[in-house]
């Protein structure tokens, strides 16, 4: 629920770099004809992505002895391979490669509870490979975040979507909807959080459905309770210290929440939840 920065490297730059790093000059020459419909697909992939309706493009359902022609005469082998072999291994591709994974050193998916290892494909390459190497639909995600450990999954209805760190709205990552509740039944030890989502009365329906959604899918409130129970033994440690509970706000938790790189960040949150509570 992190938004990054858009990738610098557009198609063009990845197609150019497969098509020097391919050897075989009727092959080369295939890649340069596709390449004005490759460019029309990205575009398409843009405008629906700003507008938050990428589940309008449709999956490419092939059983699994079948390779279909996706874009041009490119089969679907072809464009994953494109991302597979000329992306990921070959040297040309590689350095774009790991442009493109080292452009956020915080999973977008997680809001940086893990360090982007792999770059996945928001619009999985198995049913999406006209887009396998389009950098827009390459997201740098955590292990845990990582999708196509989980099975290719994607979306077919507008609620049913994920965030998309490069191409959502603004107000998904500038507005709190992740909230904390915090549960202390002893006041001589340190309590826990349960996250929950909370997304603002006047989003629409879908909007609403989008966030818990996401909240879901990456189990966010698990993940966000395990950093919490880390983190409070500290903070029950330092309340102690005070006597007055309005100045350990003040000097304790207020500048944590002011200085939260975003609206969600799990501290953030966490600390709000506090604040609230005590
Ligand atoms: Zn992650």
């Amino acid at each position: 629920m992190m938004q990054i920065s858009r990738p610098e490297l557009s198609i063009t730059d990845t197609l150019a770099a497969c098509i020097n790093g391919a050897s075989r000059d009727a092959y080369k020459q295939r890649l340069v004809m596709a390449e004005n419909e490759i460019l029309r697909q990205a575009e398409l992939y843009c405008r629906l992505g700003e507008q938050g309706t990428l589940y309008q493009i449709t999956a490419l359902l092939s059983g699994s002895s079948e390779d279909p022609v996706v874009l041009a005469d490119l089969k679907k082998s072809e464009l994953i391979r494109l991302y597979e072999y000329y992306l990921r291994k070959k040297k040309t591709g590689r350095e774009l490669y790991d442009t493109l994974l080292g452009s956020s050193d915080k999973c977008p998916f997680c809001g940086g509870l893990g360090r982007p290892r792999n770059l996945d494909h928001y619009l999985p390459k198995a049913f999406f490979s006209q887009f396998s190497i389009l950098p827009y639909n390459l997201i740098p995600a955590c292990r845990d975040c990582n999708m196509e450990g989980k099975g290719d999954a994607y979306a077919q209805t507008q609620e049913d979507q994920i965030l998309h760190p490069f191409l959502d709205r603004s107000h998904f990552f500038e507005q709190q909807w992740i909230f904390a509740r915090y549960i202390q039944e002893d006041s001589d030890q340190p309590g826990v959080f349960e996250f929950y989502t909370s997304p603002p009365s006047q989003w629409s329906d879908i909007d609403k459905a989008r966030v818990n959604k996401h909240f879901c899918e990456f189990d966010i409130g698990a993940r966000y309770s395990v950093k919490a129970a880390q983190e409070i033994s500290d903070v029950f440690a330092q309340r102690r210290l005070f006597s007055c509970v309005d100045e350990f706000k003040r000097t304790n938790l207020e500048p944590v929440i002011a200085n939260a790189s975003f609206a969600n960040y799990w501290k953030r949150v966490m600390y709000i939840g506090l604040l609230n509570t005590l």
